[in-house]
């Protein structure tokens, strides 16, 4: 009795400094203001939208709710900053962006604690995230300096060809809430390392990480001009990347989030024919075949689906199992999902936080309906769960068996902490139905069979294939989705700065 009453009183004293820490801590980087060349802005309207905790309701701060006038000045003055960045050597670029990162990663626990404000993620992964995210930058300013073009042979004796990659200039981007901090980094690191600056509007459940980014960029002193945020309400975000996609002093858009909007922006912004980088919805599928390690296929499933509450564009969503490992399987993972801790992501311990808002949780209730509607059966959660005052959106970890090809769970991303199981016989059967969809962003296979290693990773239409492996983006990979998942890569090698560039062949005449 003594006992579990000290390891009670322990885990509260945990809780109780871990909340302490995180409620002072994130107050320094706290910006209530836009950042439009160098200055904390209002909005030319005066007005502003609320952020809110999505783990209990309550308001953290107000923060300007811009509108077409205030992005059309942001874009001029990144215009005009331009000019000079693009001047600067490379080197001098790079020296800037590592101040940056350097102190991003000084501040790891305030940025942490701020995301877990907005967003909700437990304080872990915030932690994980700010690291992530820092990694973008680091790994840009040094893609940066190794630019090259080519040299090549002219066609007759008297001419030589060679070629320039040169910075495109303003780039237009806006991000989604899921990962507040790394889908700047990963867009703006790029962009910044090319000579392009950006204007940035960052989702109206997350602006508060992007402008801590803007703090500590003017911190490590980029220069004014060259990294603006435009913070808007989900009300005026059509009317501000209207203006992002179309004014024609934006020669680049950069888009993460849904495919319907990823093809409203495309749509936009070819009416000045900007450059585009989409990265979009997914619908992973994660297949099990009969020779797998189960254990490790369980644990690669729990890391990847259950991230961010099930909120990440690379979740598995549609989790193929063979017929003869199927039982195992799912056996394996109720027990894993069982021990599952959904709180609030200051808690300690707390593995699943809050859904983003009211509209993700709804969602999550019509897949579920649909798949016990069509014969699914729920092996673990299925519910909602109170949370404190109960006026946040928390859910089970859930798992559902025996669906098929007609539920919304398998045409739909589920975005939540929902597992949707669907069995298959053979290796060419699986194949086919992964491949039964618009999208093709991640998709992860476990199998001990090297032969069908090879077979499965080339015939599955996504973008990005894990082998044994559920965790596959990093700053060196080229991160980037097939079909309506989007355009163009992000990160690499080469890829991801190179969005940013714009090709220059130039011809000289010896003669
Ligand atoms: P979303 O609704 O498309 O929103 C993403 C961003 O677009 C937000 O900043 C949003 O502003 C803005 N937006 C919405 N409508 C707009 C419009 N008409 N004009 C200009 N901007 C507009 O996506 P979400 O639901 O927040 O994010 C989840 C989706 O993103 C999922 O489909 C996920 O797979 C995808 N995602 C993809 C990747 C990837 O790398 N491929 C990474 C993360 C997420 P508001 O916040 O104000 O609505």
């Amino acid at each position: 009795m003594r006992l579990l009453l000290s390891s009670q009183i322990a885990r509260t004293l945990l809780s109780l400094s871990s909340r302490a820490m995180s409620s002072s801590s994130y107050k320094s980087l706290l910006r209530e203001k836009a950042f439009v060349n160098g200055q904390w802005v209002n909005a030319a309207n005066g007005e502003s939208f609320p952020v809110y905790n999505p783990a209990n309701g309550e308001l953290v701060c107000k923060v300007p709710d811009m509108g077409a006038a205030d992005a059309t000045a942001a874009i001029a003055h990144a215009q005009v900053a331009f000019e000079a960045w693009r001047g600067k050597t490379p080197s001098q670029r790079a020296a800037l962006l590592h101040s940056w990162e350097r102190l991003i990663q000084d501040r790891c626990e305030d940025l942490a604690a701020l995301m877990t404000l907005e967003n909700g993620k437990p304080l872990a992964e915030s932690r994980g995230e700010v690291a992530y995210g820092a990694s973008f930058i680091r790994w840009f300013a040094e893609e940066g300096i190794r630019v090259t073009g080519q040299t090549l042979q002219g066609p007759t004796p008297d001419k030589r060809i060679f070629t320039l990659k040169q910075p495109q200039g303003v780039c237009g981007m806006i991000t989604p809430w899921n990962f507040p901090a790394a889908m700047i980094t990963r867009k703006a690191g790029a962009a910044l390392a090319a000579g392009c600056t950006v204007v940035i509007k960052p989702a109206e459940d997350t602006p508060l990480t992007a402008l801590a980014l803007c703090q500590l960029a003017a911190d490590a002193l980029l220069p004014p001009g060259a990294l603006n945020v435009v913070t808007c309400s989900r009300s005026r975000a059509a009317e501000v990347g209207r203006v992002l996609t179309t004014d024609p002093a934006v020669k680049h858009v950069s888009f993460t989030g849904s495919t319907d909007t990823g093809k409203l922006l495309l749509a936009q912004a070819s009416s000045t024919v900007k450059r585009v980088t989409m990265e979009l919805g997914g619908n992973a599928p994660f297949i099990v075949f009969d020779s797998a390690d189960v254990d490790k296929a369980v644990a690669g499933l729990i890391q990847a689906k259950f991230r961010n509450t099930g909120q990440t564009c690379v979740c598995p969503n549609r989790i193929f199992l063979q017929r003869r490992v199927s039982q195992k399987f799912l056996a394996k993972l109720c027990e894993r999902v069982a021990e599952m801790k959904v709180g609030d992501g200051f808690e300690a311990g707390t593995q699943l936080g809050p859904l983003i808002n009211a509209a993700a949780e709804s969602k999550l209730e019509r897949l579920l309906a649909d798949a016990k509607q069509r014969g699914g059966r729920v092996l673990a959660g299925g519910q909602s769960v109170k949370v404190g005052s109960g006026a946040g959106h928390f859910f089970q970890p859930t798992v559902v068996s025996g669906l098929g090809r007609d539920s919304a769970c398998f045409r739909e991303e589920i975005f939540g902490p929902l597992v949707a199981a669907f069995e298959f016989d053979s290796e060419a059967d699986v194949v086919e139905l992964a491949n039964d969809c618009r999208v093709g962003l991640a998709g992860y296979f476990y199998s001990a069979d090297v032969g069908q290693c090879w077979r499965v990773a080339e015939q599955l239409n996504v973008g990005m294939v894990g082998v044994n492996e559920s965790m596959v983006s990093s700053c060196i990979a080229p991160f980037g989705g097939w079909n309506e998942s989007g355009l163009g890569s992000e990160s690499g090698v080469g890829y991801g700065i190179e969005e940013y560039l714009n090709l220059k062949t130039v011809v000289l005449n010896l003669a």
